[in-house]
């Protein structure tokens, strides 16, 4: 029987979540603050509460280093075939399709050149939103196009990654051969003592930055941008011990000497600025 005449049951009163139209705000991955995202995009992608850096597709991240109307791209329609004729789930054709449609892009890489703060130069920006931005051999084939135009105009080179993908396994041994690829056409571009700026964002990644990624002269992150080869899971698998704190973290491999800035996104483009006009005063 029930004590004082309270019910032995509890009344559980659902109140309807408030539905919130599509599109107008983001949730912080991070700090869990809704954002209108008008301030996002006025705030570069760039939670005002926290700090935390929002995934950057190339388009903006072009507009957000490149001088307005000052940019030309490369090889726009240069894109992978399908040398395996792969298939899985869905075969790489088809994969290739629905990418190009979720991002309209052709590849997960843009490159081209342009100015940033009147400095001239030539730009690569991979994008993780593309295939986690993995490079298959359009993609290591652009970029090494990219860098052999910056030798031959003799002009700084930067390359922007958001890479989580490494060398995309729809096209097996052709797509590992782009690390050596784009590795050798940078050491072509150092020895004749051009500039080469890698940026690092948030997530770089596995065979990108087991190449070109890696051999900036100077190498640049983002704050907290995911940076390593094997996620952290496998190594912890593999070594059988724990990983320190941050481990794979921008802050981290700053600490360890492996990058030599950490930038926030709104000082990237004065700060790759003053980089360039240092070098073209100096060297
Ligand atoms: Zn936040």
């Amino acid at each position: 029987m029930a004590l004082f005449g309270k019910p032995k049951y509890t009344i559980v009163k659902i109140v309807k979540k408030r539905s919130m139209p599509n599109g107008l705000w983001t949730r912080c991955e991070e700090c869990g603050e809704i954002i209108y995202n008008k301030i996002l995009e006025e705030n570069a992608k760039v939670c005002p509460k926290c700090n935390f850096h929002f995934t950057m597709g190339a388009p903006e991240r072009i507009n957000l280093l490149i001088d307005k109307d000052t940019f030309i791209e490369f090889d726009v329609d240069l894109t992978s075939c399908d040398p395996l004729e792969f298939k899985g789930q869905k075969t790489y054709k088809e994969k290739l399709k629905q990418e190009q449609e979720a991002t309209l892009l052709r590849e997960a890489v843009i490159t081209g050149e342009g100015l940033l703060e009147k400095h001239k130069i030539v730009i690569a920006v991979t994008d993780s939103r593309f295939m986690m931005g993995s490079m298959g051999s359009a993609v290591g084939e652009k970029i090494t196009r990219a860098i052999e135009e910056a030798i031959s105009k003799r002009l700084p080179l930067v390359i922007v990654s958001g890479s989580g993908g490494g060398a995309r396994m729809y096209e097996g041994m052709l797509s590992l051969m782009q690390m050596a690829k784009t590795s050798a056409a940078i050491n072509k571009l150092q020895g004749l003592g051009l500039l080469f700026i890698s940026v690092l964002t948030n997530p770089t990644m596995a065979g990108v930055m087991a190449s070109f990624a890696s051999l900036g002269d100077i190498i640049i992150a983002e704050p907290k941008a995911l940076i390593g080869f094997t996620g952290p899971r496998v190594i912890e698998q593999t070594i059988k011990h724990k990983l320190p704190e941050g481990f794979q973290r921008s802050e981290f491999l700053l600490e360890h000497g492996l990058i030599d800035l950490i930038i926030p996104r709104k000082e990237l483009k004065s700060t790759i600025s003053k980089i360039l006009k240092y070098f073209s005063n100096n060297v």
